[in-house]
């Protein structure tokens, strides 16, 4: 990784991770809608439905939950990679991740699959936190073997999953 490419990332992190710090102020019974996704803002935390009680959304421009920023910026949190998925097994292993990601955003809509690559068996999935990474990965693993290895970064953060279907 180039120097300038390490301090951006740093920087970014801090920017996501502190306490959503770019939000515009706002009185406490106003709330934010994200512009990309529809998930509120809501007493510190994002949320899917709006509670009772609240007004509508205020902002004078587009605003990003840090789901959606990551996805704009590419940024994703963590990593599963599946290694030597049968033919047979495609369309299961779609379904599979995609019921995990629904059942994972009901209880937090920050947590995202952001991007899919598939190279005949060999799927590259990105999201937003390292959490759902190791969530999807487990799930298919439950459902049709194999292993699990967990790659950290260095800074103890991004991690990359990974799946191989076992084949005896
Ligand atoms: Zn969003």
């Amino acid at each position: 990784m180039r120097p300038s490419a390490k301090k951006y990332n740093t920087m970014y992190k801090k920017r996501v991770l502190e306490r959503d710090s770019y939000l515009p102020r706002r009185s406490p019974k106003e709330i934010i809608q994200c512009s990309g996704c529809g998930a509120f803002y809501v007493r510190r935390r994002w949320t899917l439905s709006l509670p009772g009680g609240f007004s509508n959304p205020v902002q004078a421009h587009p605003i990003y939950c840090p789901a959606c920023t990551k996805t704009r910026e590419r940024f994703p949190g963590g990593e599963l990679h599946l290694v030597g998925i049968e033919v047979a097994d495609r369309n299961e292993i779609a379904r599979i991740l995609r019921n995990e990601e629904e059942r994972a955003r009901q209880k937090n809509p920050l947590e995202r699959i952001m991007r899919l690559r598939a190279t005949n068996g060999d799927w590259r999935v990105e999201t937003t936190t390292e959490k759902l990474a190791q969530r999807l990965g487990r799930s298919v693993r439950k459902a049709r073997g194999g292993k699990l290895q967990y790659k950290w970064g260095h800074n103890n953060k991004f991690v990359r999953v990974v799946w191989e279907q076992r084949r005896e």
